[in-house]
This record gives structure tokens, C-alpha cells and sequence, in this order.
């Protein structure tokens, strides 16, 4: 059995608020992340490698708020989280707070195989891109005019919110997490944050346990929602726990950790998961969350909308 499910972010996303345009855009967009992750399977690659291609897929697409087309912080910058987990022997790797770096994802991995650390943050995890040979681009690369605007909302005022416009409060992060035909799980996370977000704000994306978790023995999840919450609800290992010492079914546990652990603290967002037997499970407690699923049993689906 091999499987992938991605998603593209969680939130207010109302079929009355979208154009047939946009729908149809952010559809493409995942269907060729998922593409692109599925055929590493297929061809006998690893989970790792299966979300780590994936992630870049969607971090170079400006529809998602990571890579190409983040939010602007209150300075004006682009400050990107990413982190990545394998599920095999429990590696991680993690970068926050950089800026420039056009795959935070693969510097994540990076950061897991050649660090000797789990997590770099700011210009130490930018110095350590460039001793990689990471690809940087300028701003311009990252700069996207809808992402501006909101910014522009925002600015000079105290506030700081997720990805959003008048009608729509979304979470655009981007995570992907697989099972390959070895058995093994992975999973990753890429993000901007949140818009007008504070110099050196760090939500869950980066931190392995609340945005991003693997255990071959149990699941891997990726999250999507107010990262704040996310942390203190410690959501991606959370669900990873309820099975190991719960013995919960990985649908319930991620059903408990939305709706009732988190939901309980007033976050709110979603996650994807996926079991050693390759269940699935997309959870979210908002009205939308970007997503899509392929296995080899035949299953293939792309959702935007609760229902
Ligand atoms: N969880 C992300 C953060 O708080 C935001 C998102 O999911 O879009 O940085």
C-alpha cells in the first residue's frame, strides 16, 4: 500500500466567497503536488522524499501562504517556517524564522541529515543554507500582490491574522504526509505565519510535535490552523500519543484532537494524517481546508469544501 494526502491551508473557505477561477486554480495546484509525491511511491521512492517533493510543489505555487507567495510580516518581510519528520527512526528537522530560502522544506531536510541539530532558526539557519548551496531568491521572487494587500490591512497596527481578506479567514500553510511501500511514514509542513506577524514569531509549523509528526509504529500528521493554539495543544504529536497509549484508531484520535482538545482552547484549523495500514484522516473544526488524497487501492479525491 502506498498513500499521500496533502493539504493547502484550513479555513473560512466558503463556496460563496470563491470564483470558478480560483477554484479551479487551487484544484490544479493540488492535483500537481499530489502527482508529483504520488509518482515518487509509485516509482519506490521514499515517504520522505514523497512529502519533501510535494511541499515544494506547493511552496513554489503563490496560491499557499509558504515559499512564493508567504505573508508579509510587520516588517515587511517574508519570515518562513518549515519542518519535516521520518517516521523510520524519528529524525527531524526544522527552520524558522528565514527569509529568502525558496524551499524552507529541503532545508528542513537539511537541517535533519546534515545539521547534527533538529532546528536552526533566523540567520543561523540562513548561514546554514548557503554552507548547503540552497537556492535563495530576492524578494520579488517571493513578493505577491494579494498577500500585499491584506498586509497593507494590517499594518502599523497591533494586530496580526491569519491569511485572510474581508470574507475569507484562512490558513494557507502547505504540509503532505505518506506512507511508502517500505512501511515507512513521513511528514512536513512549510508556512509564511501569520500576516503582520511580529519580527521573530514562531508558530507551529517549525516545532516537531505541534505542526509536523511521524512514527512509523503510528501515523504522521501535518497541521493547518492558529498556530499558537496548535503549540500549546501539542495537536501533531497528540494524535500520535491517543494511539500509543490510548490505543485509539488513528479517525478518532484526530476527531478528539480537533474538536475537543483543540476546539476546546478556541483554536482553530485542521490537520491531515495517516496510518501504518494507510488510513486516512482530514479533520478540520473550520468551514474548508485545501486537500487531496491518492492510494494505491484506487482512492483519489481533492476537496476544498466541508461537504
Ligand atoms: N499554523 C500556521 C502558523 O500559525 C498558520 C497556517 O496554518 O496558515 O504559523
Amino acid at each position: 500500500m502506498i498513500s499521500i494526502v496533502i493539504h493547502g491551508g484550513a479555513g473560512t473557505i466558503l463556496r460563496s466567497t470563491m470564483t470558478p477561477e480560483k477554484e479551479k486554480a487551487y484544484q490544479e495546484a493540488l492535483a500537481t503536488a499530489l502527482k508529483i509525491g504520488y509518482q515518487i511511491l509509485e516509482n519506490g521512492g521514499s515517504a520522505l522524499d514523497a512529502v519533501e517533493a510535494a511541499i515544494c510543489s506547493l511552496e513554489n505555487c503563490p496560491l499557499f501562504n509558504a515559499g512564493k507567495g508567504a505573508v508579509f510580516t510587520a516588517t515587511g518581510k517574508h519570515e518562513l517556517d518549515a519542518s519535516i519528520m521520518d517516521g523510520k527512526n524519528l529524525e527531524a528537522g526544522a527552520a524558522a524564522g528565514v527569509n529568502g530560502v525558496k524551499n524552507p522544506v529541503s532545508l528542513a531536510r537539511l537541517i535533519m541529515e546534515k545539521s547534527g541539530h533538529v532546528m536552526l532558526a533566523g540567520k543561523g539557519a540562513e548561514d546554514f543554507a548557503k554552507a548547503m548551496n540552497c537556492e535563495f531568491c530576492n524578494e520579488d521572487y517571493f513578493y505577491d500582490e494579494f498577500r500585499f494587500q491584506q498586509w497593507q490591512d494590517l499594518k502599523d497596527t497591533d494586530s496580526f491574522q491569519l491569511d485572510h481578506s474581508k470574507d475569507e479567514r484562512k490558513f494557507g500553510t502547505v504540509g503532505a504526509v505518506a506512507l511508502d511501500r517500505d512501511g515507512n511514514l513521513a511528514a512536513a509542513t512549510s508556512t509564511g505565519g501569520m500576516t503582520n506577524k511580529r519580527f521573530g514569531r514562531v508558530g507551529d509549523s517549525p516545532i516537531i510535535g505541534a505542526g509536523t509528526y511521524a512514527d512509523n509504529r503510528y501515523c504522521a500528521v501535518s497541521c493547518t490552523g492558529s498556530g499558537e493554539f496548535f503549540i500549546r495543544s501539542v495537536v501533531a504529536y497528540d494524535v500520535c500519543a491517543q494511539m500509543q497509549y490510548g490505543g485509539n484508531s488513528l479517525d478518532d484520535a484526530c476527531k478528539n484532537t480537533i474538536h475537543k482538545r483543540l476546539g476546546e482552547i478556541g483554536g482553530d484549523g485542521g490537520l491531515i494524517a495517516i496510518d501504518n495500514a494507510g488510513n486516512i484522516c482530514m479533520e478540520f473544526n473550520t468551514e474548508g481546508m485545501y486537500r487531496a488524497c491518492k492510494n494505491s487501492n484506487g482512492l483519489e479525491q481533492i476537496s476544498i469544501y466541508e461537504s
